[in-house]
């Protein structure tokens, strides 16, 4: 066996396969996979081979987009058939809610090119009579996906790799790594039949990799405590039936008939699809459990659990009622197997946190229909150091050290559960909450706040009713405008004509300090650096010159700062700042010295014009009417202040683009502070203010958010934020940001749209019928009263009012181009003197 490659891929399942196929296809020469068994015996042998294009996330609908079109290919590239059935895919809807999901999920889908058609009860009853319709209120149909032959498409790419130069080592299992300091020494062991058991031998080898990618499905955990870190890929228990020939469905068949497409009855929680005159039932139901909490046994091969028939009784039922000539047909076979989630439902792709060259391709649900485009996509990462798509909701850092085998195991188990629910742009799950909850909690809570999870900490999203019922935000999500909608407007108003105190104790803080910290930020990010006192808004770029990293930057003393950044991406931040800082004093930069603050900092935004006049009732200074002014206090500067009792990092910025200040305070006074603050803002009109408010706000101000308007597919010109790129100072990803261009362009649009609902940030932008953009953000702007949206046009359609359409709910509906910052275009509110 050959013991020095430039890249190992760990596992032979389709996702490893592919993986490997896919470096080398993008030029990497020297590429072994390593199989502890043989290919396919993990879950992808026994997977049903569905392969759906519908996805609610962007970057998802692109890798699911890839791999449809990339199966199609491989016949004529490697001569093996992979048993690819384009028979489409109908998704069915049972209620109104259902149809706008699906109008939703259309409004990707067309951003992202996939085809969707749309048909109505009585035409599916035409085309499919075996099909129960009179309860359906319509469906979408997805004319080129269908299944495939899982293990069929993983030889197929095996072949493609091996004729491109990959070794395919099957019977060695991985069970160790060293990383040197330049590259990892992967121990191996050859592994041998025993008595049907597959068991390690006394022969092993050390090799030698530049990369590693670890794609081990169901053995994720053994992987994650060989590598001493965290992967919450934990497998659930899913099962699938097949039935005895249906004689209907054959008769049907005979008559010359089409085979039916992939049926979903997202309402009952199921697929079908026809299996040899007979169906096949994948149901997603309730209680199904969490498997291999902490190892796959030995004794568990290609192996797989007990039907449970009765944990399914429910979806049967319902494939009867919607299929009624299957109510007679026996069964003939059934599959239990795990299936890896993780607590999220994405798949963990992309750069182990803390290692170096150890990427990580983990945790995949839908594997056969990811496998192709995450092998694109990561070789893309690996050979350009870049994908051409945002891969951050898929980066296995968006979970941080805080994460649990029990955490991982409960909200897997939920997301199994909720594969088929509504996905409501305002969803907000339940399960292992609250866990990281910041000490204010209680009080937001007694006073009615409806809290969404960030990183796993509690985040007021809204106030509602005082005593609201529990289960009041689930009742009145919508895709439209929930019951929430009212509460948020009535939130931003009071930003607008007063004064809001939102809680952000989630944002990520790092103190970067030591003799080297401002040559290495000055490196590691786009804008000037601030003076002492003084804070900027800045950007750390990928290699790609794209952006990483959205930082505020307060300069605490000449060599040390206060960085703060989104967050939901902490770890993810994190990891990128201490390789960077290493990587800095590595080529002989001067010492740093990094501490993740996160959880010791509270931070409250108080914002509004009667911010100030709030503030200035708690206050304490020699001269409390000067403190907060423009002269002592101007705006884009920190302060170290007193409220009442509690010292407080007080920045002068605001969000949400009114007068206004962050107080980040010591956590273990927060209580006070709230309480403080409440109680001097009641008189000025002072009133709690959630995440959905404050999302409105920023956009009536062009403010660009990061998961948004900001990742791995844009520059920060691309992103319209040249005020904060430095061309005069050489940072990180400066000649490729140069060099790129301007593909796309980011601009704010008003929108007339439905009375009932406001865009939610991934609606294809139109002109003359013809796709020129989406949108990345939307909602409702008080300032206006319409809807607002911000989004990426062609760099030829910036100018201020440039009229396009915004497709919502199957309609256009039309938007204008406006300036950056329609609200208070000046600052002059901001600046505001007092
Ligand atoms: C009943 C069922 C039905 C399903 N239906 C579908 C479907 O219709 N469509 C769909 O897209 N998905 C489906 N899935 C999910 C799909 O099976 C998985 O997502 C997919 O197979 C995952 O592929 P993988 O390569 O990540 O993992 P696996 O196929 O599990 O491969 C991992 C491989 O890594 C090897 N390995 C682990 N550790 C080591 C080590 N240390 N050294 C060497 N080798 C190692 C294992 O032996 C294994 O072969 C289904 C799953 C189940 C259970």
């Amino acid at each position: 066996m050959k013991t020095h490659v430039k890249a190992l891929v760990v596992g032979g399942g389709a996702v490893g396969t592919s993986i490997a196929y896919h470096l080398a296809r993008a030029g990497w020469q020297d590429v072994m996979l390593l199989e502890r068994d043989e290919l396919t015996s993990g879950s992808t042998w026994h997977a049903a081979g569905l392969l759906p294009l519908f996805n609610m996330g962007y970057a998802t609908s692109h890798i699911h987009d890839y791999s449809v079109k990339f199966y199609k290919t491989l016949e004529e590239e490697t001569g093996l058939n992979a048993g690819f059935s384009v028979v489409g895919n109908l998704r069915m809807a049972q209620t109104q809610d259902r149809m706008d999901e699906y109008m939703l999920y259309a409004a990707t889908a067309e951003s992202v090119g996939i085809p969707v058609e749309w048909m109505t009860p009585a035409e599916i009853k035409a085309r499919w009579p075996l099909v129960r319709t009179e309860d359906l209120k319509g469906a979408i149909y997805h004319p080129t996906d269908g299944y495939i032959n899982p293990a069929d498409v993983t030889m197929a790419m095996a072949k493609g790799a091996r004729q491109r130069g990959v070794l395919i080592e099957r019977k060695w299992q991985v069970d160790g790594y060293h990383w040197t300091g330049s590259e990892w020494q992967v121990s191996v062991t050859k592994m041998v039949e025993q008595g049907g058991n597959l068991v390690p031998s006394e022969e092993t080898a050390i090799i030698t990799a530049e990369h590693v990618v670890t794609a081990t499905g169901n053995h994720a955990q053994r992987t994650a405590r060989l590598l001493g870190i965290k992967i919450p890929a934990i497998p659930v228990e899913h099962q699938y039936i097949v039935t005895e020939p249906d004689p209907a469905l054959v008769d049907w068949r005979k008559a010359g008939n089409p085979e039916h497409p992939v049926l979903r009855d997202a309402d009952a929680k199921w697929y079908v699809r026809e299996e040899r005159g007979g169906w096949i039932l994948g149901p997603y139901e309730r209680n199904a459990p969490a498997r291999f909490l902490y190892d796959v046994p030995e004794s568990f091969r290609a192996d797989l659990f007990p039907l449970d028939l009765e944990r399914i009784e429910e979806e049967y039922m319902s494939m009867i009622h919607r299929i009624p000539t299957s109510e007679t047909v026996g069964l003939k076979d059934d599959y239990n197997g795990p299936i890896c989630y993780t607590p999220d439902g994405n798949p963990l792709v992309g750069p182990a946190p803390g290692l170096r060259n150890m990427w990580l391709a983990e945790g995949f649900s839908f594997g056969i229909t990811a496998a192709g485009g995450t092998g694109y996509y990561l070789a893309q990462m690996m050979v350009e150091g870049e994908a051409e798509i945002d891969m951050a909701s898929l980066d296995p850092k968006r979970y941080g050290p805080w994460v649990t085998t029990e955490y991982a195991a409960r909200k897997n188990e939920e997301c199994y559960e909720h594969v088929f629910i509504l996905h409501h742009p305002d969803e907000e799950r339940e399960a292992c909450r609250p866990l990281r909850t910041a000490p204010a909690y209680d009080r937001q809570r007694a006073i009615g706040a409806q809290f969404g999870c960030v990183n796993g900490w509690e985040r007021p999203n809204f106030y509602g009713p005082k005593d609201a019922p529990t289960g009041f935000d689930h009742d009145t999500r919508s895709f439209r405008r929930g019951g929430w909608w009212e509460h948020a407007r009535a939130e931003a108003e009071a930003i607008r004509n007063a004064a809001g105190l939102i809680d952000a104790t989630a944002f990520a803080k790092h103190l970067v300090r030591g003799p080297g910290a401002t040559e290495f930020l000055d490196r590691f990010t786009t804008n000037k650096l601030p003076k002492v006192g003084r804070i900027n808004l800045t950007y750390a770029l990928t290699g790609a010159g794209t952006v990483r990293t959205e930082y505020t930057i307060v300069r605490l003393a000449e060599n040390e700062y206060y960085l703060v950044s989104a967050g939901a991406w902490a770890a993810y931040d994190g990891d990128h700042l201490l390789k960077s800082a290493e990587d800095f004093m590595a080529a002989g930069g001067g010492y740093i010295d990094i501490h993740d603050v996160t959880t010791q900092w509270g931070v409250f935004a108080i914002a509004g014009p009667k911010s100030r006049d709030v503030l200035k009732e708690l206050v304490k200074d020699a001269d409390p009417d000067t403190v907060l002014g423009n002269k002592r206090f101007p705006w884009l500067s920190m302060r170290n202040i007193e409220l009442g009792m509690c010292p407080v990092r007080a920045i002068r910025v605001a969000y949400t683009g009114e007068l206004g200040w962050e107080l980040h305070h010591p956590i273990e006074m927060q209580t006070y502070l709230w309480d403080q603050l409440m109680r001097a803002g009641e008189q000025h009109g002072l009133k709690p203010v959630g995440a959905r408010a404050q999302n409105w706000l920023r956009q009536e101000k062009s403010y660009r958010a990061f998961g948004t308007e900001l990742g791995r597919d844009a520059t920060p010109l691309e992103a319209g934020l040249d005020r904060f790129v430095d061309l005069d100072k050489d940072f990180t990803g400066k000649d490729r940001m140069q060099a790129t261009g301007l593909r796309a362009a980011c601009v704010t649009l008003l929108i007339d749209g439905p009375a009932d609902a406001d865009p939610w940030g991934r609606e294809a932008l139109l002109l003359n019928g013809e796709k020129i953009g989406r949108l990345t953000s939307g909602g409702y702007s008080v300032a206006f009263g319409k809807q607002i949206g911000m989004g990426y046009v062609r760099p030829d359609l910036t100018a201020v009012g440039t009229r396009l359409k915004v497709r919502m709910f199957r309609e256009l509906w039309d938007a204008v181009v406006v300036e950056d910052s329609p609200h208070d275009p000046t600052n002059a509110r901001i600046r505001q003197d007092g």
